[in-house]
């Protein structure tokens, strides 16, 4: 039973991502998620069936549109890969229980907000306005305990960033602190700090090696979204591994 759901999981993880793509494209711009079909963005070519399975449509034409042959981008198949990879190892952590619609939705957002910050270093208003009141009806029916939690987080991941952003002046999107916010809701005031915490340390850390391998150019923007993704995943995932973890190593 167990094993069903984890390959279920799997196969919808990889179908939504292919969704998620199109979403975190189409928002920024203003474009229609349901009422354009797929189409490729380089030559505007309606896509057939077998050009739209997830991850492998990509890897079969190898990343080239068939008709223009403009490359498609890497993001695509990587975003379906890692919401299959996280829909399915959900249930493996959090268990068969509520929380693991939590999870998914949680997981939603991130892919989305990550493909669009990606692709333009915007993190859309309207999807954050869409999740936030899902988490906010999650959180009430799958309270975290004390029933405020959701709340400190909230204030915490959005106060934190919004420190920054008006420390750093303008070195921090307004997206961010909308979106460190709304990730306090699922996270609780303790994941929330150890996400902040860990978003700076792989900023940090990746910025610095970017720069080193001239990925980057110094003071060129980097959208720091895919940190917080990155961050919040290891946090909601992993939070009493890592605080266990730390304290053993500090004794
Ligand atoms: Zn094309």
């Amino acid at each position: 039973m167990e094993l069903l759901i984890v390959y279920m999981a799997a196969l919808y993880g990889s179908l939504l991502g292919s969704f998620f793509n199109v979403v975190g494209l189409r928002v920024p711009k203003n474009e229609s998620i349901v009422h354009t079909g797929s189409h490729c963005t380089a030559c505007s070519r309606n896509l057939n069936w077998y050009e739209l399975i997830p991850i492998f449509s990509w890897l079969c034409q190898k990343g080239k549109c068939r008709g223009c042959q403009t490359k498609i981008s890497a993001l695509y198949p990587v975003i379906e890969l890692s919401t299959a990879f996280l829909f399915m190892i959900s249930p493996l952590v959090v268990g068969l229980s509520k929380e693991l619609l939590v999870s998914w939705c949680l997981i939603s957002l991130l892919m989305i907000v990550t493909v669009s910050d990606i692709k333009y270093m915007i993190i859309p208003d309207k999807v954050l306005l869409f999740f936030m009141p899902v988490f906010i009806a999650l959180r009430i029916f799958i309270p975290l305990a004390p029933w405020w939690d959701p709340i400190a987080g909230f204030a915490l991941g959005f106060g934190l960033l919004f420190f920054i952003a008006v420390a750093s002046k303008g070195g921090m999107g307004g997206g961010d602190v909308k979106l460190m916010g709304v990730l306090g809701i699922v996270l609780g005031w303790k994941a929330t700090l150890l996400a902040f915490i860990l978003a700076t340390l792989f900023g940090a850390v990746l910025g610095t090696a970017g720069l080193a391998l001239k990925l980057i150019k110094r003071g060129q923007p980097i959208p720091f979204g895919p940190y917080i993704v990155l961050a919040t995943l290891v946090s909601y995932f992993f939070f009493h591994e890592m605080i266990d973890w730390y304290f053993h190593f500090m004794n």
